[in-house]
């Protein structure tokens, strides 16, 4: 099957339109670095786009009608969004559902000491990480402590030209010898995986009264650099050691998305796993016009992890606020509900891997995702034959499929690298479980879960006419 590179189909006006888009995503992932961030960008900007919030109104007890913009978010890392149509929630919506949380390093809950006069924070790795990737490369802390009497202390550091950033170190070249002997998952072992925070002695002044001999020179307490940290803490953050106990901090490569390439065709930035499909799919919600039935789009967290938890796709989050959407439609039954549920069309977004011309082997060439290639569909994902994966129907590939052609939308389809040699999964057969329709789709992305991870252009603006389409249309 021939395939299409998606530079060549643009006219003048697409590639201005590409490169708005592709400017605004790269704000996006700039202003959202954790699943948090990325709810306060989401939630600002769909409320700025007439989107209010469904826990208000039922507080409210209003009434939904067509058009209504609602959302709701989940302990401010998930949100769910709908836009009501024409037809009754019943008859099914139409679904875009993408994670917005990234492989990262999380700092313990007892995370700071000192060690031969550095102070490190204590980290464990969130998702698949190629753990020898992380070291010496400026990082960033994002993230909340949250103190014993409710407030919240937001932290992001390292962000901006004149913030310090944090490291991990690794040992030199000149005496590295035995460790380049060493596996790739052994060379950097999680627990090795510390960032290095301070190297200061907190210095204090001799007190007159303590010390008679006072001359005024300075003296060191003990575990002194640690404490100078807590000493900043305090002083700029205004939290103690005790709340890291409380505290949601994430490290993540420092820095901003930047286009790549002397043509400027890529984007090279962290986090685009799943970040790229999240923000298409916002995109795609709020520029989507009239519709039929009603069209919705969750954004989740935990997906790097099995989507686990209240926030991951398993909770039942999306199900209940489909039931209050539904309740404020005066459509609510439990048997509507799954109706509603079962009748609905989903597309799953997540990034898929890019054919890499360096690691060609591992990939099967006819059954790859390309950068530049258009939207990915991947009919199934899981490892070992198929397990773990969520099998599209054929009969709905063939729905997307003539949509995708009379909507001149292009796109490939791709399996995640060659039989046998590895695997993923993705949020597509949780949603599955309602028995509605669900396909894998997205971004190829190259270097998939390194700190700075590569998308093309063409394809974020492929993707995003793609889910379009697919909400106007499916
Ligand atoms: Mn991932
Ligand atoms: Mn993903």
């Amino acid at each position: 099957m021939e395939r299409k590179n998606t530079w060549e189909l643009y006219d003048k006006k697409q590639l201005k339109e590409l490169e708005k888009l592709n400017k605004e995503y790269r704000n996006f992932l700039d202003n959202g670095k954790t699943e948090r961030e990325c709810i306060d960008v989401i939630v600002n900007t769909i409320e700025a786009a007439g989107y209010r919030e469904l826990e208000a109104l039922v507080s409210k007890g209003e009434i939904l009608k067509e058009g209504d913009k609602v959302y709701s978010v989940c302990m401010n890392k998930s949100v769910a969004m709908y836009k009501i149509g024409k037809k009754p929630l019943s008859e099914g919506m139409n679904i875009l559902g993408a994670h917005i949380d990234s492989p990262r390093l999380d700092v313990k809950q007892n995370p700071l000491y000192e060690d031969n006069g550095f102070a490190y924070l204590d980290t464990h790795y969130y998702g698949g990480v190629k753990k020898y990737q992380w070291v010496t490369l400026p990082l960033a802390i994002h993230g909340v402590v949250v103190k014993k009497d409710g407030t919240t202390v937001e932290v992001n550091i390292g962000e901006e030209e004149d913030d310090p950033v944090f490291f991990i170190s690794d040992l030199l070249i000149h005496l590295a010898g035995e460790q380049m002997e060493k596996k790739a998952a052994k060379v950097i072992e999680g627990e090795a995986l510390d960032i290095i925070v301070g190297n200061k002695p907190l210095l204090i002044e001799k007190s007159k009264e303590e010390d008679k001999n006072a001359d005024g020179k300075k003296e060191k307490v003990k575990e002194a650099v640690k404490a100078g940290v807590l000493d900043i803490l305090k002083e700029t953050y205004d939290f103690e050691e005790e709340d890291f106990l409380s505290a949601e901090l994430e490290v993540v490569p420092a820095g901003k998305a930047r286009e790549a390439g002397f043509d400027r065709s890529m984007i090279l930035a962290y986090g685009q796993d799943d970040r790229v499909c999240a923000y298409t799919s916002l995109q795609a919600m709020l520029d989507v016009k009239k519709c039929e039935k009603t069209v919705c789009c969750i954004l989740v967290d935990k997906e790097e992890i099995g989507s686990v938890g209240a926030t991951g796709m398993q909770s039942r989050f999306f199900e209940n606020s489909v039931a209050e959407v539904m309740n404020l439609l005066g459509e609510y039954s439990e048997l509507n509900l799954r109706r509603a549920l079962s009748r609905s069309n989903m597309l799953s977004s997540d990034v898929s891997a890019g054919f890499d011309p360096s690691y060609g082997s591992y990939f099967e060439k006819k059954n790859a995702a390309y950068l530049g290639g258009g939207m990915v569909f991947n009919k199934f994902t899981g490892a070992r034959g198929k397990s773990g994966s969520n099998d599209a129907n054929a009969e709905y590939i063939a729905h997307i499929r003539n949509i995708f052609e009379k909507k001149k939308i292009n796109f490939q389809t791709a399996e995640l690298g060659k039989v046998d040699v590895g695997g993923g999964g993705t949020i597509a057969y949780i949603l599955a479980l309602y028995g509605m329709n669900v396909i894998d789709s997205g971004v190829a992305v190259l270097n998939m879960h390194a700190p700075w991870e590569a998308t093309s252009k063409a394809d974020v603006y492929e993707t995003y006419r793609g889910y379009k389409a697919f909400l106007e249309e499916a």
